[in-house]
């Protein structure tokens, strides 16, 4: 039995007569690899599949099984390349690789030329704009006039203090900066704004701001137990119900807004908002992209902005959740927050010379360089390859540069498109792959 303490057979049996559960496997025989070839066999055999293409991976089972993973049955695989981009950033400088994991044919080639012209002149030059997460709860108040009581004493330099201080139990790396409240009556929103370090810091700033909710609920609610009359501010009010406690409705409260296409999170933007431009002279636009500045400024206007709002998109671009999904996957990222990071916007404009100038502006790149899922062994190695593995990094740089990296390829991705698109090369780029 090489050591086991059960054999697979016996457990396997035990599964298929119900006697054991597929998340019980683990804790039965105490070494999650075992287990999740366990689980995989019971599979094979309950359904008569064949599993074997998921059993080759460098995952360490009984890491991914404490933080990432349950009832894990093997690794699923993507092909993965690469790209090289000059990037004058705020954090990255000078010719960097940028890894892509994609099934998509043509699309690293198609951010390679885009990134050809990029580096042709000069290179893209990335801003930071803001790096924060966010979380919102709601209170159940008695009325929209408690909760305007509320909003006030937690928008006043008191409240904040109490609310910061509280915030920093809960968290090492998390910093409160502030918390933005909206209400609609007996509902109140609280919408909990913190720098996460090298984080994405969604599980951070949940626990961190929901922990304080709860302080802040307790300590209004013993204010209210010992008042002995309704506040005659309140009283004024029809609804006399304020003797009725406060209470945590919802730990999250859709306003955050986390994983949702949200115009508020253009608006205001979540994670690394970011800006990616470059300056792509004429010759550089008719040789590499084989098309002109004035097509380009044309097609990025009808496309991405009379196209967009004629379909009520919120994205003003032609394929960033193309290059999202490659990078994100590649560097460990939770790829449902590409939903958020792919309302970008597009400018291409033509400058006195007739060169082209092309910006992308990403609001809500929700990303992170420790943490969640860039503790797996390849998110980590090429996190590392980049020089941005987050372990150590508390002010969160190699979480910037990393939007550094990904809005570089994205401005690529969305450079390419638009020129292939007015040359008509799309559709024969993607006829020329095998397919099917
Ligand atoms: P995490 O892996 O849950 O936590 C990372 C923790 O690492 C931080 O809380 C921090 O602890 C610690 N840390 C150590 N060194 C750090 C450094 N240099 N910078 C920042 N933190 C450091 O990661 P997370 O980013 O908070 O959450 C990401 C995960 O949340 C992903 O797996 C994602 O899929 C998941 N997610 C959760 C929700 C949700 O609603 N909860 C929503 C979307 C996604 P201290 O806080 O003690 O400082």
């Amino acid at each position: 039995m090489d050591g086991k303490k059960y054999g697979d057979d016996e457990v396997i049996k035990k599964l298929m007569d119900g006697e054991l559960s597929l998340s019980g496997v683990s804790t039965f025989v105490g070494d999650e690899a075992q287990a999740s070839e366990i689980r995989r066999k019971y599979l094979e055999r309950k359904y008569k599949i064949a599993l074997q293409a998921i059993t080759t991976t460098t995952i360490d089972h009984e890491d991914a099984s404490k933080r990432n993973i349950e009832n894990m049955i093997g690794a699923t695989q993507r092909p993965l390349g690469f790209a090289e981009a000059v990037i004058n950033g705020e954090h990255l400088k000078g010719l960097k690789p940028i890894f892509m994991s994609t099934t998509e044919g043509r699309l690293i080639a198609g951010v390679s030329r885009g990134l050809k012209a990029i580096n042709a002149g000069g290179g893209a030059t990335t801003t930071i704009l803001d790096d924060k997460m966010t979380r919102s709860i709601i209170i159940e108040t008695s009325g929209a006039r408690e909760s305007k009581q509320i909003m006030s004493f937690v928008e006043s330099a008191d409240g904040l203090k109490f609310i910061k201080a509280e915030f920093a139990n809960h968290t090492k790396h998390g910093e409160l900066i502030g918390v933005d409240c909206y209400t609609t009556g007996r509902n109140l929103f609280l919408v909990y704004n913190a720098r996460t370090g090298a984080a994405m810091g969604m599980n951070m700033v949940t626990i961190a701001s929901n922990n304080t909710t709860a302080k802040l609920v307790e300590q209004l609610n013993d204010k209210k137990k010992k008042r002995k009359s309704v506040d005659a501010e309140v009283s004024k009010s029809s609804i006399a119900t304020t003797k009725k406690l406060l209470r945590v409705l919802s730990e999250s409260g859709n306003l955050c807004t986390d994983k949702k296409p949200a115009l508020k999170n253009v608006l205001v933007g979540r994670g690394v908002s970011i800006v990616a431009e470059a300056l792509i002279p004429k010759d550089v636009v008719k040789d590499t992209l084989k098309t002109d500045p004035k097509e380009m400024a044309r097609i990025n206007y009808v496309k991405n902005y009379i196209g967009s709002s004629l379909a009520g998109s919120l994205a003003h671009n032609a394929q960033v959740a193309n290059i999202l999904n490659a990078t994100f996957d590649a560097y460990g990222q939770d790829g449902a927050q590409i939903v958020d990071g792919v309302n970008a916007l597009d400018d291409v404009e033509i400058t006195d010379e007739g060169d082209l100038y092309i910006s992308i502006y990403i609001p809500a790149l929700e990303i992170g360089t420790y943490g969640g899922g860039t503790a797996r062994e390849t998110p980590k190695a090429l996190l590392a390859a980049s020089g941005v593995y987050g372990e150590g990094d508390d002010e969160g740089y190699t979480k910037r540069m990393l939007a550094e990296l990904i809005a570089t390829a994205c401005l690529a991705g969305e450079l390419n498109l638009l020129a292939a698109e007015t040359s008509g090369e799309l559709t024969k780029a993607h006829a020329s792959i095998k397919r099917g």
